[in-house]
């Protein structure tokens, strides 16, 4: 069980099952929502996702057709987002969840958008687009 909430403190989460397929995103999508070098992405089941407070605070913009950016209207961290072919999953930033957690990035993908002031560091795999087997 890990638990979550964004800056201002209004929405508060708990994700009660694994998060799956963490990969830093080097995109510039990611890079916009964020504001910075990259999204740290993971991705969870819906039915393991439960808001615990703040549920209204939260607002939504549709990015790219069918996907859906979830975030808090006070303080602007981004919570969630949904794919719509993708119903029964939503993607979490790691960096809205309190807790340690057990499992760890897999990949840095998209790196041919980086930004041109970044440079990608460690060992993880990096990928032109998606992570393979997505
Ligand atoms: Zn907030
Ligand atoms: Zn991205």
């Amino acid at each position: 069980m890990y638990s979550g909430s964004c800056l201002c403190g209004d929405i508060k989460f708990e994700i009660k099952g694994p998060i799956t397929h963490i990969v830093h995103c080097h995109c510039s999508e990611c890079r916009k929502a964020q504001g910075s070098a990259f999204a740290t992405n993971g991705i969870i089941k819906l039915s393991d996702f439960k808001i615990l407070s703040g549920e209204e605070k939260l607002t939504a913009y549709e990015s790219t057709p069918g996907q859906i950016k979830y975030f808090c209207q006070i303080c602007g961290s981004p919570i969630i987002s949904k794919t719509e072919s993708k119903p029964n999953q939503v993607r979490i930033r790691l960096g809205t969840i309190t807790s340690d957690i057990t499992e760890r990035p897999m990949a840095h993908i998209f790196t041919t958008s980086k930004a041109n002031w970044e440079e990608i560091n460690g060992d993880l795999p990096q990928y032109e687009s998606y992570e393979p087997g997505r």
